[in-house]
């Protein structure tokens, strides 16, 4: 048996650039994050090579028993990490990402074309919520349900709730989705849960991008409202690429929630769990339980405010004004320019952020916005002081890109993106400074 360096020098050699790279740029996408040495250890263990489908005491296979030990251990850790108690909530700790996740509780409660409204795509919400364009069903929840999206007050930039509450009487969805991908603001779930009462239809929360925050109680709780809370556990969480289903025990809409979810996990939708992922799961939520992750998800609040401001005093307009949680969605199209321009030249620069639409966008290809966030960096021992360098860094970055824009013959993206990275793109120092 050989190390990776001695068994693959190729794919040890990309690993290597890879970190390499991590730790060079200043990583502002608001979904990733570095998770501990621990969760990672825990990953890479022997975990990986074991067989489990079903669930702690009913396996398929022989051989469980540490198994069986190790997804206890996880599912009281993931209960106790968001203040649960067992005897009304349970959780499935085996869903392979978010996607998954969502897609089970789907399979678990609806049948093929019920209706279901998540928050739109280009208004914040992610594809696995339902989305399609005009021309396509775009997400796998579009085609085998049928969906019709939510959206934000333009204006606010807030969810529209009047008008989700409009149409929620007229659709009579039987699932309402809520949470979102590049959404500043807390939801409000008092008044989802009185549209999803009024029109006899599930909640079900999708905290993936904040369930660091709930954890630590920084934000707003959706287990108090919610039937169904979904989650990654890669993003301000902090733990290994995966997912997690709660759900309330009592019957719900005539509904046992945890057969149907356990059922839909597996058999319906997945095979063996990937225990060595559960491994740095449950690692990870012990760490949620103590006092440095309550202060590491405030300060990931409080620097995602201190870039808001900054990037405000700078004259940028955000989307909802500002922020609640660890992200920050500037609109960039007042500036006469845009997210998928921005995107690239901050690239060449290291910092690594993404284009983002923002309400109002024509174009899903080239963005107005772009959405940055605040945990990775956080982790990276970032406080407010850096974060509002981070605004001015990003400020240079648009500069450069409204200057380069005047330089660049023609107007398509394309355009745009050869002559910068060309030789003849005279800014390009100051973009590597
Ligand atoms: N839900 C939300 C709100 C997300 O933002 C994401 C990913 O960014 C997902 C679900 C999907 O997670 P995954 O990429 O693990 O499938």
């Amino acid at each position: 048996d050989y190390e990776l360096g001695e068994a693959d020098p190729e794919v040890r050699g990309i690993i290597d650039k890879e970190k390499e790279r991590q730790f060079r740029s200043l990583e502002l996408i608001a979904s990733e994050n570095f998770t501990s040495r621990a969760v990672m250890e825990a990953v890479g263990s022997c975990l990986t090579n074991k067989y489990s489908e079903g669930l702690p005491g009913k396996r398929y296979y022989g051989g469980n028993e540490y198994i069986d030990e190790l997804e206890i251990l996880c599912q009281e850790r993931a209960l106790a990490a968001f203040n649960l108690d067992g005897k009304q909530w349970g959780v499935n700790v085996q869903p392979l990402s978010g996607s998954p996740a969502n897609f089970e509780v789907y399979t678990a409660i609806l049948n093929p074309h019920d209706r279901i409204m998540g928050l739109d795509l280009p208004h914040g919400g992610h594809l696995s919520h339902g989305f399609m364009t005009p021309k396509r069903r775009v997400s796998g929840t579009s085609i085998y349900f049928e969906s019709m999206p939510y959206r934000l007050d333009e204006s606010s930039g807030l969810v529209d709730y009047d008008m989700l509450e409009k149409t929620a009487t007229l659709f009579r969805p039987k699932l309402i989705i809520a949470g979102a991908s590049a959404y500043p603001r807390d939801f409000d779930y008092p008044r989802m849960r009185t549209i999803a009462d009024a029109v006899g239809a599930f909640l079900m929360m999708d905290m993936a991008h904040i369930s660091g925050l709930v954890a630590a109680s920084v934000v707003a709780n959706p287990f108090e409202y919610c039937d169904i809370v979904t989650t990654t556990t890669h993003k301000s969480l902090r733990g290994p690429r995966g997912g997690m289903i709660f759900f309330k025990k009592d019957p719900i809409l005539g509904v046992y929630l945890e057969t149907a979810i356990n059922n839909a996990v597996f058999p319906g939708l997945q095979g063996g769990p990937h225990n060595h992922t559960i491994g740095g799961l449950a690692v990870c939520l012990k760490h949620a339980k103590s006092p440095d992750f309550k202060a590491y998800q405030n300060k990931v609040v409080s620097n995602s405010r201190a870039l808001a401001s900054r990037l405000t005093e700078l004259g940028y307009k955000l989307v909802s004004g500002g922020t609640d949680n660890h992200l920050v969605l500037v609109d960039l199209r007042p500036l006469g320019t845009d997210g998928a321009r921005v995107e690239k030249i901050l690239d060449m620069a290291s910092i690594t952020l993404n284009k983002n639409s923002v309400p109002g966008d024509k174009s899903a290809l080239v963005p107005g916005g772009i959405r940055i966030g605040s945990p990775a960096m956080t982790t990276r021992g970032f406080s407010e002081k850096e974060f509002v360098t981070v605004a001015d860094f990003i400020n240079e970055g648009v500069q450069i890109t409204l200057e380069a824009k005047k330089l660049v013959s023609g107007s398509k993206l394309q355009d745009f993106l050869k002559f910068v990275t060309s030789p003849e793109f005279p800014l390009i120092d100051k973009v590597l400074n």
